[in-house]
């Protein structure tokens, strides 16, 4: 039944969620300027911050990405399925807004394995008559359950778009590629792969700062270059890289920006202008301050 995950037992969820421990979801957060977070989370921003000022960059054009690649699918390429893994934790523009708002009839499937993002979950869960949408809570690196389950929302013989987006640096190599091989596997002819990944090959002495700051607290934290991230679609059976290719995140099908908010300012110094970020300024980039790639692929 959808939306199985979210009749978990308050108390069991409570007991999940470590406040004590930066998350990588509730970091992601503090990026886009949410308020899901908590004061380690926020440190952790931080730190990061502090290695890379300008990291919040790369998040919220890891975002644009994601919006410009699902719209694109939805509108240039008919898609009507997602799945999502690693969803992260609901902001404005959702996977389900952003491909409801062209095609009402969509379905989408929210795939995550954090509790703070279990917890928000119902936020995501805005079914309509035409379109729905469940979530699952479950892990990447168990694409068996995370599949059997989609299963109820979204039909496998009609193309599925299949959204990596900013998870698979949680992922090291002797499981991710075969990871993605086996969802791409299952899925229809048709069918689309989009993926974003962090990477150290532009930026290494901030980027590789920014991982210390993590790995400091425990995270998995894996860059990959271009070549590798590349791999990913070539290991994927009958899946063929869409133009323009892998390309830094602001590079891939830049669209015009949605309207901006007024602020000028292009820089920030503290975590407390964050919310002062505009779209104007993550416009204002140059291709160096840029260490996401994305890429979409198109299955025969
Ligand atoms: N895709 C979103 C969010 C990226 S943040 C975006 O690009 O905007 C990465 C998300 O992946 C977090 O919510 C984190 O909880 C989730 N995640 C990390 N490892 C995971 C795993 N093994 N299985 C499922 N979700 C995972």
């Amino acid at each position: 039944m959808p939306g199985d995950a979210l009749s978990q037992d308050p108390a069991e969820l409570r007991r999940r969620i470590d406040t004590t421990k930066a998350h990588p979801a509730r970091v992601y957060d503090v990026f886009l300027g949410g308020k899901d977070n908590y004061p380690v989370d926020r440190e952790a921003a931080a730190a990061a911050l502090a290695a890379n000022p300008r990291g919040y960059l790369d998040v919220r054009h890891n975002r644009d990405f994601m919006r410009r690649a699902v719209t694109r699918l939805t509108q240039e390429h008919g898609v009507r399925q997602f799945l999502d893994i690693g969803t992260g934790l609901p902001t404005a523009e959702n996977v389900h807004q952003i491909a409801q708002a062209v095609a009402p009839e969509s379905r989408i499937v929210y795939v995550d394995n954090d509790p703070v993002v279990l917890a928000h979950a119902r936020a995501l869960l805005t079914s309509t008559d035409e379109g729905r949408t469940d979530y699952i809570d479950a892990d990447l690196r168990r694409p068996d359950d995370i599949l059997e389950q989609a299963a109820k929302t979204l039909d496998f013989n009609e193309p599925i778009a299949l959204l990596l987006v900013a998870i698979l640096h949680f992922v090291e190599d002797e499981e991710a590629y075969p990871l993605v091989r086996e969802l791409v596997d299952v899925l229809p002819s048709g069918s689309h792969l989009v993926l974003s990944h962090l990477t150290d090959e532009i930026h290494p002495i901030p980027t590789r700062a920014v991982q210390r700051t993590y790995t400091e607290r425990g995270f998995t934290f894996v860059f990959r270059t271009k070549a590798e991230v590349e791999r990913f679609f070539t290991e994927a059976r009958g899946v063929t890289l869409d133009e323009p290719g892998v390309v830094t995140a602001h590079r891939w099908h830049p669209g015009p920006a949605p309207a901006p908010p007024v602020v000028e300012q292009a820089y920030f110094d503290s975590l407390d202008d964050i919310e002062k970020i505009t779209y104007r300024d993550i416009n204002d980039v140059t291709d160096d301050d840029i260490n996401v790639y994305g890429a979409t692929g198109t299955k025969a």
